[in-house]
């Protein structure tokens, strides 16, 4: 690493000092912007404060690695993870830079299956493929990868990708009401701490960390404030919008990030009082609920959003599963904080837990809450998982009389043209039914259990 600063360097020479492959990364470079102009410039009336987030995107290899790779220059150490299990409150309250580094393209699939199995979930090829391909600037910063046992599939990558970056794993139980369980939780967290220590060689003192469960508390608090916005109708932003910001959320320094959410939710505040919105008002609103999606995944919500309905909330490691609860920062003891905060990592109801009844009951509550129409439970390929917990999130749902419809897709666009048949067949049923009462579904037809079939692809 040269001492110069990163400051006024061309992002190739930047790139190339980072040991990118260059040639590789500029075949990726190319795709981006194509598909991120089809997908997202192409939508009318995005709220003017969404620039922002538009410029991070388009400079997404540049601006914000520079920024991180100044830091570690600086002597900062830079810690990569890939789950919501990751008590990014101590990796800040150590000065170190946090970043959520799963993958959500398709593009370094294949330099993955060199290695990995083809029948593995592609955000698992995803997150390996950017590492091994050397095309990704924050995974080439990285001096420490955080992983955790929650996937079969996830905990074994993790032990290839110590071959190319120190990787350490967090042991996650996988019964959360169990004492043992959250004991063992917590003795992990404690771990966690000493080995940030250890690595930053910075002390975590309670005033430290105080501030850090603060400054996350207040990330957390925004996205639930965008959310909100949401739960107009018709909602004052898109779901592929928001997404969006749900993504970035994991790259960008966490004050600015709050600062930009901010003033986009005061905007979008503006246009509820106006009754102002981006989709008619009577758009089918939909709830996805299921595996993450990260950047740059956005084609389920393209798929619905361009078929006439509008994502109002995702019940995902990129969505509400991130930011629904909040951590006391106040609590007397370094060892009370981190109490505090593995009791709240255990709350996120991940699909890898036995039992799970929280997430059926949080699906149902959130289609509520957000005045959806229908569930799109969004899998991703060979996630046993999620897939299996669908059987549970269905029934809890079917009782309630909430139509839902299971997607399961990889990051290819070798499905879209089957999934656009079978979403705008889910859509035109639930616009059909939204001039009927929920209860005036004839019996025997119940709207829950309709099955759209696997059509033909639209030309
Ligand atoms: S779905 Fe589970 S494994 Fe994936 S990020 Fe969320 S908590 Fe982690
Ligand atoms: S989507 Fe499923 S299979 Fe893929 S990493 Fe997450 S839990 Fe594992």
């Amino acid at each position: 690493m040269s001492g110069k600063s990163t400051t006024g360097v061309s992002n190739e020479e930047f790139w190339r000092e980072l040991g990118i492959d260059i040639e590789k990364h500029d075949e990726l470079m190319k795709m981006l912007p194509v598909i991120y102009q089809n997908v997202y410039l192409t939508q009318a009336n995005r709220p003017k404060n969404i620039a922002y987030f538009d410029n991070f995107i388009a400079d997404i290899h540049g601006a914000r690695p520079k920024e991180v790779f100044e830091r570690k220059k600086r002597g900062d150490k830079v810690i990569g993870a890939f789950c919501a299990y990751f008590p990014e409150e101590v990796v800040l309250a150590a000065g170190a830079v946090p970043l959520i580094l799963c993958g959500g393209a398709d593009f370094p699939v294949a330099d993955a299956e060199k290695i990995l199995p083809r029948n593995t979930c592609p955000l698992i090829k995803s997150s390996f493929g950017f590492r091994t391909s050397k095309t990704c600037p924050y995974f080439l910063s990285a001096d420490l990868l955080v992983g955790e046992t929650t996937c079969g599939g996830k905990k074994k990558m993790y032990e290839l990708l110590n071959e190319y970056t120190p990787t350490y794993t967090l042991h996650l139980p996988h019964k959360k009401d169990d004492a043992e369980a959250r004991k063992l939780w917590l003795n992990e967290v404690k771990l966690f701490k000493n080995e940030i220590e250890e690595i930053t060689g910075s002390r975590i003192t309670y005033d430290k960390l105080k501030e850090a469960i603060l400054r996350v508390n207040r990330k957390r608090e925004v996205l639930r404030r965008l959310y909100n916005t949401r739960k107009a109708s018709p909602p004052p932003i898109s779901g592929k919008d928001v997404l969006l910001i749900m993504q970035l959320a994991f790259f960008d320094e966490v004050d600015r990030f709050v600062q930009k959410t901010e003033e986009l939710i005061n905007e979008l505040e503006g246009r509820i009082k106006r009754g102002e919105g981006v989709f008619p008002k009577d758009a089918p609103r939909i709830l996805v609920s299921g595996t993450p999606m990260t950047v740059p995944n956005w084609k389920l919500h393209d798929i619905i959003e361009k078929s006439g309905a509008v994502v109002v909330a995702e019940e995902s490691c990129t969505g509400t599963r991130y930011f629904s609860e909040l951590v006391e920062p106040d609590s007397g003891s370094v060892n009370i904080q981190l109490k505090n905060l593995a009791e709240r990592y255990l709350h996120i109801n991940c699909a890898c837990f036995t039992p799970n009844a929280e997430r059926p009951e949080d699906v149902v509550r959130l289609a509520k809450e957000y005045k959806a129409d229908g569930v799109v439970y969004y899998v991703l390929q060979f996630c046993h998982e999620f897939n299996i917990e669908f059987a549970k999130v269905e029934r809890a749902l079917k009782e309630e009389g909430i139509p839902v419809i299971k997607i399961e897709t990889d990051y290819s666009q070798s499905d879209t043209g089957q999934l656009k048949t079978r979403l705008e067949t889910f859509i035109e049923i639930l616009r059909a039914s939204k001039v009927k009462p929920r209860g005036a579904v004839p019996a025997g037809k119940p709207l829950a259990s309709v099955k759209v079939p696997v059509g033909a692809e639209i030309a």
